[in-house]
């Protein structure tokens, strides 16, 4: 059964039980509860793979001075194990990273300003390093200042769409205050500006050498058309 549902695109996690009038660590009802704090549970995710749903709620004893859960009380948490889709799995992994960011920072806003963006969070949204994202950003001439979008922003939302596969109506949850139709425009835009600026160095045959497509001839158009080795032959297939 598990393996079926995995095959369908669904993962497993433990979730904590949960109920708007008792703390949901202790079951302690009649007592002043508290929101559970969103730090706490994104910590939960990112260190014990466990769903806290946030309207659960909590009592103060299981709170430190900081106002997050203690970190011993996470043993205490009962929990049952639930299906989820994968990629509701990878939003909740995302935002349990984003925790770490200055609030009402989203996770592309920080390619804004590269002299902060750490190497780990660059890692994580786009698989390059810091000086790899810059080598990349600083063939993107043409990118529109006027258009009002950062572009390093636009080039973190690109690869983390293109690496996590995820929907383009989650990639706009993920960045906030934006609909699926302006996720789906920044994508465009972005296509063709990597289009014009970036892959005619490295792609099309102005970039390769004739000995190149000398190596990729087979033998058969040369014996039939009894050419030399030196000649060669291009092939237009209406
Ligand atoms: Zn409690």
């Amino acid at each position: 059964m598990d393996q079926e549902e995995e095959r369908r695109g669904f993962t497993i996690l433990k979730t904590a039980h949960s109920n708007h009038r008792k703390c949901f660590i202790c079951n302690a009802a009649n007592i002043r509860l508290y929101k559970t704090p969103k730090k706490s549970i994104a910590f939960a995710f990112k260190y014990f793979e466990m769903v806290i749903k946030s309207h659960a709620r909590v009592c103060g004893r299981h709170l430190d001075s900081n106002i997050e859960i203690k970190e011993t009380d996470y043993d205490l948490i009962v929990t049952t194990r639930k299906y989820y889709t994968n990629e509701t799995v990878a939003l909740f992994r995302t935002l349990s990273e984003y925790v770490k960011f200055p609030e009402n920072q989203t996770i592309f806003e920080a390619f804004n300003n590269l002299d902060t963006l750490t190497e780990s969070h660059c890692k994580l949204i786009t698989s390059w390093s810091v000086d790899e994202f810059i080598r990349f950003s600083n063939f993107l001439t043409s990118w529109k200042k006027s258009q009002g979008r950062q572009k390093n922003e636009i080039i973190a939302l690109y690869r983390y769409y293109m690496k996590k596969g995820l929907t383009q109506a989650t990639i706009a949850i993920l960045r906030g205050n934006t609909t699926q139709r302006q996720v789906s425009r920044y994508l465009e835009q972005m296509r063709i500006c990597i289009y014009d600026d970036f892959v005619p160095y490295f792609l099309g045959i102005v970039n390769r050498p004739r000995e190149f497509f000398l190596g990729h001839q087979t033998p058969t158009c040369r014996i039939i058309f009894d050419f030399d080795d030196d000649t060669l032959v291009i092939c237009a297939d209406g």
